[in-house]
């Protein structure tokens, strides 16, 4: 079971692009890290450098205690899961599983035993003649695992596994794939760009932006302790709003919002004057008819109103304009209807309170 450690690993392509930017990044034995971002952000690039197939220009990549810089990908010990799996097509499953092991000249009593191991350990034995056409997208999947681990993979690199699957198939994979990764001791390194995948199969997460690490922590400690907007705003979903700090005492602060609107947050970091952004969730936010303006109950009218199954969700324009998404359960929540005015309300606890982005908040929570 290795740990994978990376020290302050770059790589450009090019002047122009920088797509790995001083990445430094440490992934526990048996521990299942997701690599978590957006299109273009550099996740695919560290992935393909942890297993040897992309050269980092600056810094150190060790498994376990050795420093693999110089290690071609056939000796560190990893089993790389592509988005298609690349199986051989015309191999069926047995030749498939024990194509490592062959290439590297073992006997056949030797393969024999590891294809039956392997091949019992994902339930795909009674399959094993069968051809990678001739399977369920959730086979493939096993197939593939069951090649790595009969290369000897101890280390699982998942590029996006889950998604050319349709949705209901990936979502049940994606907790196969990581009781498979803990029930066989595996460290696995998931790169996606879909943050309830992320949330649901991760024990913890990095998310990564411009190539470089913004946060890393467990999807608990990213959902309520977001440390960046872009995180607040990439993890879940989240209102943001500008204020100024108008005071700060041992309770927390008093923010004064466009409009003559105020809020009040435990947060003490910030100073008088400040400019700040404001960011709450959705579903902190509770509603109800008639508007009054006081510290943390803001006055607006319903915008839109959308049915969404277990959820509704409402979008309420604020008297000074700004807008609030507030998301209630269906089947307990009040519903309302556009163009009702009312009142939003949200307990200082649940604002979290960031410096004004210096390039503008458009720019922080751009997805590119
Ligand atoms: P996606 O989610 O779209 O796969 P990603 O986060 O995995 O994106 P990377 O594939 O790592 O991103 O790419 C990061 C940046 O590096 C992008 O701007 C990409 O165009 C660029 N890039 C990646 N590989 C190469 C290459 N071989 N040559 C030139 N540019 C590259």
């Amino acid at each position: 079971m290795p740990e994978v450690r990376l020290v302050d690993v770059s790589k450009s392509f090019g002047d122009e692009i920088v797509a790995v930017d001083h990445v430094n990044l440490k992934v526990q034995d048996g521990e299942y890290l997701t690599i978590l971002g957006p299109s273009g952000c550099g996740k695919t690039t560290t992935l393909k450098m942890i297993a040897g197939l992309v050269e980092p220009d600056e810094g150190k990549i060790f498994i376990g205690d050795r420093l693999v810089n110089e290690v071609p990908p056939e000796d560190r010990g990893i089993g790389y899961l592509f988005q298609d799996y690349a199986l051989f097509p015309h191999m069926n499953v047995w030749e498939n599983v024990t194509y490592g092991p062959y290439v590297k000249g073992w006997k056949s009593g030797q393969l024999r035993r590891i294809g039956d191991e392997v091949l019992r350990m994902v339930g795909l034995r009674h399959r094993s003649k069968a051809y990678p056409r001739e399977l369920s997208g959730g086979m493939i999947q096993r197939t593939a695992l069951a090649r790595a681990l009969a290369a000897g993979a101890k280390l699982l690199l998942l590029d996006e596994p889950l998604s050319a699957l349709d949705a209901r198939l990936a979502f049940k994979l994606r907790y196969e794939l990581t009781r498979f990764a803990k029930d066989l001791k595996l460290t696995a390194i998931h790169v996606t760009h879909d943050q309830a995948e992320a949330m649901a199969i991760s024990d913890r997460i990095a998310v990564v932006r411009k190539g470089r690490v913004l946060q890393v922590g467990t999807p608990t400690e990213l959902y309520m302790n977001p440390k960046k907007i872009f995180v607040a705003n990439f993890i879940g979903e989240a209102n943001f709003i500008e204020g100024a700090i108008a005071s700060v005492d041992r309770s927390g602060s008093l923010i004064d919002l466009k409009g003559g609107l105020r809020a009040q947050s435990v947060d003490k970091e910030r100073k008088k004057g400040n400019r700040v952004v404001l960011a709450f969730r959705p579903e902190v936010v509770t509603v109800r008819k008639g508007t009054t303006s006081k510290i943390n109950k803001l006055p607006g009218k319903v915008e839109h109103c959308r049915f969404e199954g277990e959820d509704i969700r409402f979008e309420i324009r604020l008297k000074n304009e700004d807008k609030v998404v507030v998301i209630r359960p269906s089947m307990v929540g009040k519903w309302f209807k556009v163009g009702d005015a009312v009142t939003v309300s949200f307990d200082p606890e649940h604002l979290l309170v960031y410096p004004y982005p210096e390039k503008g908040l458009e720019s922080e929570l751009a997805l590119e």
